[in-house]
């Protein structure tokens, strides 16, 4: 897929059917690809076999946002979400930033395995002859874990972290194993590595093993993304290039300042990155936490990405942790999950955190323009007047009708839309479709 171009004019005018024709060609993909979406493809024994107490399968919209170049290369960006404008959103920032693309750096895939030791008499010298069996404990995991030092990652590091000495809990430290976990999310790995080590990390250190377990602050395993739009992409209707380019800044401005905006500003870069996630079968919660951990590292929660001024346009940079994988987890079994990222291109943790990232950073910049121009709600309620059009029954061009009349008397309600629905179809103005 990535060698061909995500930009598809009027994609969203597309029936469902012909968006799957265009993507199985664009993407290469056999016929019956999209059958991992439809219903049954996740069949109930194999959820019965994904988690406890399974009762069925529960669906969501599965969309792409098209439009994006990332890293030279235009990816379908797969998404799975319930809320009504993230893709277009996605899609319309990804138009604006296509010039340049969005630019990202992705870290090597270190995850950080815990292993805290409690009741320690001297956590200095139990810290001092940790750090002397450093190599030593790290010979221990990297033979634990002979296929992964194959795929050229495996423990990398350990570091000691005196963190009190004394208290109800004695004296503490945490040992850190860094893993290079390449292309898997690495949770089990670590999380088996350091139920390995504990032990002998234990007696080292003179004290009791405690927990023993991955952090989701996950900042050795981060992406950054950049981009740049110029002022003629900002503009709108109703305003200026300019004029939106000073708008965004102070709107990242405020973020920087304030904790409560810095939350809702991080929830838009989440909208795309979440999307993405969960199309692609990902740890999602891992990421939140790991995202919101990262944000507040400082001591004050900012946000996560920033935009900048510059002559004749905007510069906006994300960073945050991105622990994802494509192998492992939910991918040995969800077929919808393995089709996102076909579609994506992206089979490697490298790739997929780049394009998550991009999507992110897409989503912000999407919801700060609508803030600074228009406000977000006349997107947000002209998509809920098409779901409201939809669910009085209107399908074909009905949909449009009922919803432009929706949202142009404001009343965008569903009595209203059942209202609307009703007398267009009495009027024989518009023969509906089937
Ligand atoms: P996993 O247990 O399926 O292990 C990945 C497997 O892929 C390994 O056996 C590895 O040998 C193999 N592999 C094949 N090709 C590889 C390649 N190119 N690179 C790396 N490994 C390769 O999955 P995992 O990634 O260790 O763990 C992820 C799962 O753990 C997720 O389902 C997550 O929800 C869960 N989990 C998360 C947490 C947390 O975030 N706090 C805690 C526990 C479990």
């Amino acid at each position: 897929m990535p060698s061909s171009s995500s930009r598809i004019s009027g994609f969203y005018r597309l029936p469902p059917l012909e968006r799957r024709r265009r993507l199985l060609e664009l993407a290469e993909l056999p016929a019956e690809g999209f059958a991992a979406l439809d219903p049954g493809a996740l069949t109930l024994d194999v959820a019965d076999g994904m988690i406890e107490n399974v009762i069925g399968v529960y669906a969501l919209p599965f969309a792409v946002a098209v439009n994006f170049t990332v890293d030279g290369s235009d990816p379908l960006v797969p998404m799975v979400v319930e809320e009504a404008s993230v893709v277009a959103a996605a899609s319309n920032a990804a138009r604006m930033v296509r010039p340049g693309g969005f630019r990202t750096t992705v870290s090597a895939p270190v995850m950080i395995g815990q292993i805290q030791v409690t009741e320690i008499d001297d956590v200095d010298a139990a810290a001092a002859s940790l750090r002397e069996h450093a190599e030593d404990l790290l010979g221990d995991a990297r033979r634990l874990v002979p296929r992964l030092a194959e795929r050229g990652g495996g423990p990398t590091a350990l570091e000691v972290r005196p963190l009190t000495r004394g208290g109800p809990d004695g004296g503490v430290l945490v040992v850190h194993l860094h893993v290079d976990c390449r292309d898997a999310m690495g949770a089990n790995l670590v999380n088996t590595l350091c139920e390995a080590l504990a032990g002998k990390v234990a007696e080292l250190a003179g004290g009791r093993p405690g927990l023993r377990i991955l952090s989701n602050l996950t900042d050795g395993r981060t992406v950054a993304v950049r981009c740049s739009v110029d002022d003629a992409l900002l503009a709108s209707d109703a305003a200026a290039g300019p004029d939106v380019r000073a708008a965004i800044a102070a709107a990242s401005r405020f973020a920087e300042l304030d904790p409560y905006r810095a939350a809702t500003h991080n929830k838009g870069i989440m909208n795309g990155v979440d999307a993405v996630l969960l199309a692609t079968g990902q740890d999602w919660r891992a990421v939140e936490a790991g995202a919101h951990a990262f944000a507040a590292r400082t001591g004050t929660y900012r946000p996560l990405a920033v935009w900048r001024e510059r002559a004749g346009g905007l510069d906006g940079e994300l960073a945050m942790p991105m622990a994802v994988g494509t192998v492992g987890g939910a991918l040995h079994v969800h077929p919808g999950a393995r089709l996102a990222l076909d579609l994506a291109g992206a089979h490697t943790a490298e790739r997929l955190a780049a394009i998550a990232g991009a999507a992110g950073l897409a989503t912000n910049l999407a919801a700060l323009r609508a803030l600074a121009t228009e406000g977000i709600q006349r997107g947000h309620m002209a998509l809920h007047a098409r779901g409201l059009a939809r669910a009085a029954g209107a399908t074909g061009e009905l949909i449009d009708r009922v919803a432009d009349e929706l949202a142009a008397t404001g009343e965008v309600r569903p009595d209203r839309a059942r209202e609307v629905f009703a007398r267009l179809c009495s009027s024989h103005v518009v023969k509906d479709s089937p």
